[in-house]
């Protein structure tokens, strides 16, 4: 489980980390608000921790630009004591919860329990469709429900359309790709996404759909579903 911690106070950011990284899950974190920003907005994260007073730019716009940017991760604001329209704004702007400093590492934890689950139970029910590709969850499978086939997608296949699905009309780096479906950060990998990507167009042409995985030269690659062309 990706997780992005954006806190400015050092010690505070370093022992979250390192708790969080205790708890199993895979933490990066940002002291600056910008290099948050757009970090929040990249959609590889599956939970996001936003203090509110950071320098460059503030927790809420943190929020908001990463929901404009399609990010679906729950959100989790660390907010100042008594702050009541903070917590407001924060929900407002796209959060998903809040916490009020100073809290309990426990209670931290709990929440972000109960955020990721929240987050998979969602994930799970939802049938991705768009245009003449629909991804089922729950069976891993790829449709085209307009002529009716059906194939079964191995775990990367399926990350891969799901990840494009859930950035409609994003352009998506094959750094994000490589990091997002193998957790690498490491260039000699990335021709694991050309393969990859490879096998996925193989299954989008085995049930007959016109949407095509586009390489944008330079920058990265693209979904294009039949109705996003028409
Ligand atoms: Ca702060």
């Amino acid at each position: 489980m990706k997780l992005l911690l954006v806190e400015d106070e050092r010690r505070m950011a370093q022992a979250l980390s390192e708790l969080l990284r205790q708890e199993g899950y895979e933490v990066d974190a940002f002291s600056d608000g910008s290099e948050g920003a757009l970090a929040a907005a990249s959609g590889i994260y599956d939970l996001i921790v936003l203090d509110v007073m950071l320098p460059g730019q503030d927790g809420f716009s943190i929020a908001r630009g990463a929901r404009q940017a399609g990010a679906s991760a729950p959100i989790l604001m660390l907010t100042a004591k008594g702050e009541v329209e903070d917590k407001v704004r924060g929900l407002d702007e796209g959060a998903d919860d809040y916490l009020t400093k100073p809290f309990l590492t426990q209670e931290l934890l709990a929440r972000l329990r109960a955020l990721s689950r929240r987050g998979a139970a969602t994930a799970l029910s939802e049938m991705l469709v768009c245009g003449d590709i629909a991804l089922d969850p729950a069976t891993f499978s790829l449709e085209n429900p307009l002529t009716g086939e059906t194939v079964r997608l191995s775990e990367k296949e399926y990350r891969i359309l799901e990840y494009f699905l859930r950035n409609r009309g994003r352009i998506l780096t094959r750094e994000q790709l490589a990091e997002r479906i193998w957790g690498l950060d490491c260039e000699a990998e990335y021709n694991k996404v050309e393969v990859y990507l490879t096998f996925t167009r193989k299954k989008l042409a085995f049930v007959g759909s016109c949407a095509e995985i586009k390489a944008v030269r330079g920058i990265g690659y693209e979904l294009r579903c039949s109705e996003e062309r028409s």
